[in-house]
């Protein structure tokens, strides 16, 4: 049977552990190759100014992952996931044809 006096001392170390889980996932997930066939069909490319504006003309100048409705990553970021690529990340400056600008 748990205690009371051994869950206190338990109930720091489990939140510990799952912060620490958190961000090595987040630091761990791999990047999205833009050779993928996912990421080939929708352009994406690891720095937004190097898009297929023939092929993608939905680019415009400024538009980047980072300002993409999309991207999960925080401001400052290198990288970060995003909705589209479930488990890998993206780079800050990459762009795909699925951007949306954020709200
Ligand atoms: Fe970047 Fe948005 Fe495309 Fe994801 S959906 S790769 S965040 S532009």
């Amino acid at each position: 049977m748990t205690s009371r006096r051994s869950f206190i001392q338990i109930f720091p170390l489990a939140g510990a552990l799952a912060l620490c889980a958190k961000s090595v996932v987040a630091a761990d997930l791999p990047n999205v190759d833009p050779k993928d066939p996912q990421a080939a069909a929708l352009g994406y490319v690891v720095v937004a100014t190097k898009a297929d504006k023939a092929k993608f003309p939905k680019y415009a100048a400024g538009q980047s992952c980072a300002g993409c409705q999309l991207y999960q990553g925080k401001a400052g970021d290198a990288a970060g996931g995003c909705a589209i690529f479930a488990g890998k990340q993206v780079a800050s400056k990459g762009w795909c044809s699925a951007y949306t600008k954020k709200a």
